[in-house]
C-alpha cells in the first residue's frame, strides 16, 4: 500500500481545491457566473437542505468558483473547512457569529489593524458584544482579562502597522486553558510564512485583499477552522454543542465533526448574514495565490534591505521590522515566520508628524494608499489616516504614533524602492 505523498506548499498553492473542470476539461477554474442550481429532483433538492448530501444550493450559500478559493486557502493553513467573505472585515464577523451572544465578549490584542480596533471596540457592541484590549506580551494579563463570558482570543501573526509578531504559541496555550478558541488575522503574514493552527490556533482570519490577491484588485475574506476545538466540551459554545433552532434543530456539533464549523458557518451565518464572495471576485484571488510563495519571498527580501537601509539613515529615529536583530521580537522570527518576518513595518522619523507628511508628498514610486500586500510599494501615514478614529494612546499602543509611517513594502527591484525613499528623505 502506497501512502499519498504530501504536496509541498507551492504545489498546493497551484493545485490544492481544483481539478479540470469536468463538464469541459477547461484547465483553469471557470467563474460559475451562476446564482442558482438546477436541482436532480425533490429527493435531491431535500437532501441538500438538510445537509444530508454536500452540493450547490444558491450562490450566497456556496458556489464552485469560492469554494475553489476556500479549499486552497483550506489546504495552505492545514485546516479543515473553509468559507469565503465579501472582505476581511466581513469574515471577522463570521469567525466570530457561530461562538458569540448578547453580553458574551472576547479578548484582543491592542496590536490590530486600525479598522479591525474600531469594529471590536464600537461596531460589534450593536451586536451585545464586547471586546477587551490586553497587551500580549503580557500573558497574565491576558490569563487574567478572560472572564465566564469570554468565547475568544483575537490576535494577528505579524501586527498591522508595527512590524510585532506575536508569540502565538504562548497565547494559545492561555486560551487553550481557559476552553476558548484562538482566533489569528493571518493577513500579514500568509501561510507561506506563518501556519497558525501549527501553533495552536483554533480559527485563521484572512484579508485576502492583501496578499492573497496580491495586486490590490478586489476585497475578500476567508475563514479557516482548524477542525481541531471541542465544542462539546462545555456548555459555552450552544450554536454548535446544542440544537440550533436557527437550523431546524439540527446540533452541528458532533454531528458534522470537525465540519460542524464550517458547516455552520455557510448554513447559518453564510445564509443569513449574506456576506458572501463572489466569483469574480475568488477568481482573481485564485489566480493572485498561484504566485504568493514567489511574491512573498520577494517581498520579505526587499522589505529586510529596505529596512536596513532605513536603520541607518541619519534622520530615521526607529525601524520597527522584526527582520532586523535590533527588533525585540527578532527571535520569534525563526519560531513563528521562519520564512521572514514580513513585508509591513513602519519607521519614526526624527521629524515628527512634519516630516513624516513632507516624506509622504515627496515619494514618488511608492503610491500613497490606505491598502497594504500590493506588488506596488505602498506608503501611509497611520496617525491621519487608517489610526485617524483612535485616541492618541490608542494610536501609540498600537504603534501607529504620529511621529510613525508605515510601509508595505513591495515586488519591485529594491534598488528603485530605496532610491524613492533617499530622494523623499532628503527633501525632509
Ligand atoms: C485589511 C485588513 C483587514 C480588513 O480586511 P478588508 O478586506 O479590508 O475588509 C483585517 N485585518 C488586517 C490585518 C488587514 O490588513
Amino acid at each position: 500500500m502506497t501512502t499519498e505523498r504530501p504536496l509541498a506548499f507551492d504545489t498546493l498553492a497551484i493545485h490544492a481545491g481544483t481539478a479540470p473542470d469536468p463538464a469541459t476539461g477547461a484547465r483553469q477554474v471557470p467563474i460559475y457566473q451562476t446564482t442558482a442550481y438546477v436541482f436532480r429532483d425533490a429527493d435531491h433538492a431535500a437532501k441538500l437542505f438538510n445537509l444530508q448530501e454536500v452540493g450547490y444550493i444558491y450562490s450566497r450559500l456556496t458556489n464552485p468558483t469560492v469554494s475553489a478559493l476556500a479549499n486552497r486557502v483550506c489546504a495552505l493553513e492545514g485546516g479543515a473547512g473553509a468559507i469565503c467573505c465579501s472582505s476581511g472585515h466581513a469574515a471577522q464577523i463570521m469567525a466570530l457569529f457561530p461562538l458569540m451572544g448578547p453580553g458574551r465578549n472576547i479578548i484582543a490584542s491592542t496590536r490590530l489593524y486600525g479598522g479591525t480596533v474600531t469594529q471590536f471596540s464600537q461596531t460589534i457592541k450593536r451586536f451585545g458584544w464586547s471586546a477587551k484590549f490586553v497587551d500580549f506580551d503580557d500573558l497574565a494579563a491576558l490569563e487574567a482579562a478572560i472572564d465566564g463570558d469570554t468565547r475568544a482570543v483575537f490576535c494577528e501573526t505579524i501586527a498591522n502597522p508595527g512590524g510585532y509578531i506575536t508569540d502565538l504559541d504562548a497565547v494559545a496555550a492561555v486560551a487553550d486553558r481557559a476552553g476558548i478558541p484562538l482566533i489569528v488575522d493571518n493577513t500579514t503574514a500568509t501561510p507561506y510564512l506563518c501556519r497558525p493552527i501549527e501553533h495552536g490556533a483554533t480559527l485563521v482570519v484572512h484579508s485576502a485583499t492583501k496578499y492573497l490577491t496580491g495586486n490590490g484588485t478586489v476585497t475578500g475574506g476567508v475563514v479557516v477552522d482548524s477542525g481541531k476545538f471541542d465544542w462539546s466540551a462545555s456548555d459555552k459554545f450552544p450554536s454548535l454543542s446544542q440544537p440550533e433552532p436557527a437550523y431546524h434543530g439540527l446540533t452541528f456539533h458532533p454531528t458534522l465533526g470537525a465540519m460542524a464549523y464550517t458547516f455552520h458557518s455557510i448554513a447559518i451565518g453564510l445564509r443569513d448574514l449574506g456576506m458572501t464572495m463572489n466569483p469574480q471576485g475568488a477568481h482573481y484571488t485564485l489566480m493572485g495565490i498561484e504566485t504568493l510563495g514567489l511574491r512573498m519571498q520577494r517581498h520579505v527580501e526587499n522589505a529586510g534591505k529596505v529596512a536596513e537601509w532605513l536603520e541607518k539613515h541619519p534622520k530615521v529615529k526607529a525601524v520597527t521590522y522584526a527582520g532586523l536583530p535590533s527588533s525585540p521580537y527578532a527571535d520569534r522570527v525563526p519560531r513563528i515566520t521562519p520564512k521572514g518576518a514580513g513585508a509591513l513595518f513602519t519607521f519614526q522619523l526624527k521629524g515628527g508628524y512634519d516630516a513624516c507628511v513632507k516624506l509622504i508628498d515627496s515619494l514618488k514610486l511608492f503610491s500613497h494608499v490606505a491598502n497594504l500586500g500590493d506588488t506596488r510599494s505602498l506608503v501611509i501615514h497611520s496617525a491621519s489616516t487608517t489610526h485617524r478614529q483612535l485616541t492618541e494612546e490608542q494610536q501609540i499602543k498600537a504603534g501607529a504614533a504620529p511621529d510613525v509611517v508605515r510601509l508595505s513594502i513591495g515586488i519591485e527591484d529594491v534598488s528603485d524602492i530605496i532610491a524613492d525613499l533617499e530622494q523623499a528623505l532628503a527633501q525632509v
